[in-house]
């Protein structure tokens, strides 16, 4: 187990959440994690169970449910300790129901949505999604072809999303759709999809090349009729809506993908240590020193960047050796790069580049939920 305790970050408070956090993924995650990879999917129990210890919907109200304590540092813990432990399927379906979709429903609710919907989701009674993607559209969102019209009272859907994460568990969907289709951004609006919704069926659950216990699935909308009630925040603002909720989105995608980068790396130095061949251990040889020397220097940079961007999003005052120590590694990165290149660049503009996983090769090529323009 990587030791994550006392960092600079985090209080005394927020450690006991870890050691809570912790004992949760090693009782109900760890155990049942090959199964569900095999399965594809989660049991839908687990969200139940995180929700009785606290783990879920913590910055809800705690007179609906919730921890009553919007502090960004709490969800950080719940990723990270899903993360390191190496349950990364488990990991993204529990991160988008409390870290990407719960602030839809904290920010755009009415009172009454708020008691309709807040406390099963703090429960884990009521598990999330958030359906942006189709078939023909990801990074250019307002290209979308899914429409939800006004008939009366009720808006009817039709379309389909794909990709969609907890997309077989999730029992509100909040939904991107075009409810003025002759526009683009502005023609765009979210509503909640509800479980049961006649029209409203599940696609496959989609084969990925990893996170196979997480259920991404295609979802299909035939005449779904939704009460006007399920319109989240105003008609037409859907883009906007979108575009605020981003941040977070991708901060935490960072803090996942750091976790998932420091457990993989503790379990390559392990297994260096133990694994022998030709009468040493292969961490001995040249090529495995090298390759365990140089990951911490990617894990520290990736360390050193997301803090800072976490104390800015938690509210906590930034620490001026944090900000040196990002700068150092982005400089030196600046520097390599633009080696021989003597016309001067403004140098704070090496430190907006956003924290990478650690695989430097691997990093340009990947698609991630998250990644794309979705302008
Ligand atoms: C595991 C997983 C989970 C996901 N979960 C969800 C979810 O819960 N909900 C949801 O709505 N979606 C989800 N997605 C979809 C994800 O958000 C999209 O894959 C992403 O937005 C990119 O869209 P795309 O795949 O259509 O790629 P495209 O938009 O086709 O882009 C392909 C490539 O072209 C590049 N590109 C596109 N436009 C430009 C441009 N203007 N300039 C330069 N380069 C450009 C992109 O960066 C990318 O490298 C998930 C994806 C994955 C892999």
């Amino acid at each position: 187990m990587v030791v994550v305790m006392g960092r600079p970050l985090f209080a005394d408070e927020h450690d006991q959440f870890r050691m809570v956090a912790r004992r949760f993924v090693a009782n109900e995650i760890v155990p049942n994690f090959e199964k569900w990879e095999t399965e594809g999917i989660i049991d839908r129990d687990l969200f139940a169970k995180a929700g009785e210890l606290g783990l879920l919907g913590m910055a809800v109200p705690e007179d609906l449910g919730g921890g009553g304590v919007d502090d960004f540092r709490y969800n950080v813990i719940v990723n990270e300790e899903i993360h390191l432990a190496g349950c990364n399927g488990v990991g993204l379906g529990v991160a988008l129901h409390n870290d990407i979709v719960l602030p839809y429903f904290l920010t755009y609710c009415t009172d009454e949505q708020r008691r309709r919907w807040l406390p099963g989701i703090a429960s884990g009674e009521l598990i999330t999604a958030i359906a942006m993607t189709e078939p023909g559209i990801g990074s250019d969102l307002a290209s979308m072809s899914t429409t939800a019209i006004r008939h009366g009272e009720e808006y009817v859907v039709n379309g389909s999303k794909t990709f969609i994460t907890n997309g077989i568990n999730a029992d509100l969907v909040v939904t991107a759709v075009k409810t003025d289709p002759r526009q683009r951004h502005r023609g765009m609006s979210l509503i909640v999809l509800e479980r049961g919704m006649q029209g409203f069926e599940r696609g496959r659950n989609l084969e990925k090349l990893g996170m196979h216990s997480q259920d991404t699935a295609e979802l299909f909308f035939d005449d779904v009729a939704v009460p006007m009630e399920n319109l989240l925040g105003t008609e037409g603002e859907g883009f906007g809506q979108l575009v605020q909720n981003l941040p977070q989105e991708r901060l935490s995608l960072a803090v996942s993908a750091v976790a998932a980068a420091r457990h993989a790396f503790a379990l390559t130095v392990e297994y260096c240590g133990h694994r022998t061949a030709f009468g040493q251990t292969i961490g001995s040889f040249g090529h495995g020193q090298v390759v365990v020397d140089r990951a911490p220097v990617a894990n520290g940079r990736s360390r050193a960047a997301t803090p800072r961007r976490l104390r800015v999003h938690a509210g906590v005052p930034d620490l001026p050796g944090l900000r040196r120590c990002a700068d150092h590694f982005y400089l030196r990165r600046h520097d390599r790069d633009h080696e021989g290149d003597h016309r001067a660049r403004p140098r704070t503009l090496t430190t907006s580049r956003p924290p990478d996983s650690g695989d430097e090769r691997a990093s340009p090529c990947c698609l991630l939920p998250g990644h794309g323009g979705q302008s």
